[in-house]
């Protein structure tokens, strides 16, 4: 499906190739530039807006969009051409302005804890459905720059990668974002990891770990089967090594799971030789999961552990915690609130919360694993 920001400037010449070449320039510029549709680019002759309208439909149908903490965070629910749906959440901290993309609907990495895993994989998202997502976002950040993307959303971005990266090329290409500002997050994909080295482009690369030996890694995250510690590791050591870019490892805490002190442990064994900054991240609830996040107490203590072993380890700020805040439950109660597509049965209580709180016009928690990274 040929939406706004799929077509490259070759491709879009050759779609406006009745007009004069200038106009090529224009809309391009009126895209990424002015991130306007085609139907706003006033200095095009009516015609032509109305027929680019009709060429390069806009990817993206808001379905819920809710603000926390007092403004500071914004998240979307999209509708895509097929009835998928995804997320998207904008945060703004003092300094930078973050959005945290889906790469897919749904996620076929099925992580135990994570709502979007317990969904299922739907399908890949298309370039032009990726950095539309960013446009949004930076539409409604304005006054506000925006300065970071975070592949955090739902979906694994080395599975997607031949959409992925040309998105992340247009990103810096023509929205400006500078390399180090774009995050690509992921679970572990080794063959990847191993292509990201070989880009020009040195982006930040974060790993999910969320456990440091492979008998509980296996568990958590089941593709740690396919590709264990050993590789994962190494791959990120070529990584930092040829990037020249620092690591992070995200691990979400998880009561008695992994937040003991031998996890804490094996957690600094792996990231101080790679001088990778560790993401301390309380699990949120989802409703395929019945263990909760770390109390305060253990979070603290753990990164204590991580700190004194000598890694330096940051716990991640959790925005609007209420309801729906880990990625992937907004779509997924959605769905069952509206006896959609099959996917994730949310729980009642999930459900509850969700019409509540699009009937009060109430707040929806962004996200905590969305949040984040400098
Ligand atoms: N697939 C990629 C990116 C999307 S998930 C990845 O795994 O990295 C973004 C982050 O949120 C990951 O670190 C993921 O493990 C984490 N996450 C998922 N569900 C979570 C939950 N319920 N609580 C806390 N973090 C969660």
């Amino acid at each position: 499906m040929l939406t706004a920001y799929e077509p490259g400037p070759d491709e879009l010449g050759a779609l406006l190739g009745d007009q004069p070449a200038y106009r090529t320039r224009q809309v391009w510029d009126g895209l990424y530039r002015r991130g306007l549709r085609p139907a706003e680019m006033t200095d095009l002759p009516a015609p032509l807006r109305r027929r680019l309208d009709d060429l390069l439909p806009a990817a993206l149908t808001e379905v819920v969009r809710r603000t926390a903490d007092g403004g500071e965070t914004v998240k979307w629910l999209w509708d895509l051409w097929d009835g998928r749906q995804v997320e998207t959440v904008l945060m703004r901290y003092r300094g930078r302005v973050t959005a945290c993309v889906s790469s897919q609907a749904g996620c076929a990495m099925a992580c135990s804890f994570c709502a979007t895993g317990q969904a299922g994989f739907q399908r890949n998202l298309t370039t032009g459905e990726i950095v539309e997502q960013v446009v949004a976002a930076r539409r409604a950040a304005t006054p506000d720059r925006l300065s970071n993307v975070v592949f955090m959303g739902m979906g694994e971005p080395l599975a997607n990668y031949d959409r992925v990266w040309p998105a992340v090329q247009r990103l810096h290409g023509e929205l400006g974002l500078s390399a180090r500002h774009l995050t690509i997050s992921t679970v572990g994909v080794v063959p990847g990891i191993e292509r990201l080295a070989r880009e020009g482009l040195p982006v930040t690369l974060a790993v999910s770990l969320h456990a440091g030996n492979d008998e509980l890694r296996d568990r958590l995250v089941p593709l740690n089967r396919r590709y264990p510690l050993g590789r994962l590791t190494e791959a990120c050591r070529h990584y930092v090594e040829t990037s020249g870019r620092r690591l992070s490892f995200e691990w979400a805490l998880i009561d008695g799971v992994n937040d003991r002190d031998s996890d804490a442990e094996e957690l600094a064994a792996i990231a101080r030789p790679l001088r990778a900054h560790v993401n301390l991240i309380p699990l949120n609830p989802t409703p395929g999961y019945a263990v909760r996040g770390s109390p305060p107490e253990r979070v603290r203590s753990f990164r204590r552990l991580v700190v004194e072993a000598g890694v330096k380890a940051t716990v991640r700020v959790t925005r609007g915690v209420d309801i729906d805040a880990a990625c992937g439950q907004l779509a997924a109660a959605s769905a069952t609130a509206s006896a959609g597509p099959a996917g994730l049965a949310a729980g009642p209580a999930t459900r509850r919360r969700l019409q509540l709180a699009i009937r009060s016009g109430g707040p929806v928690a962004a996200a905590g694993p969305d949040a984040v990274l400098s």
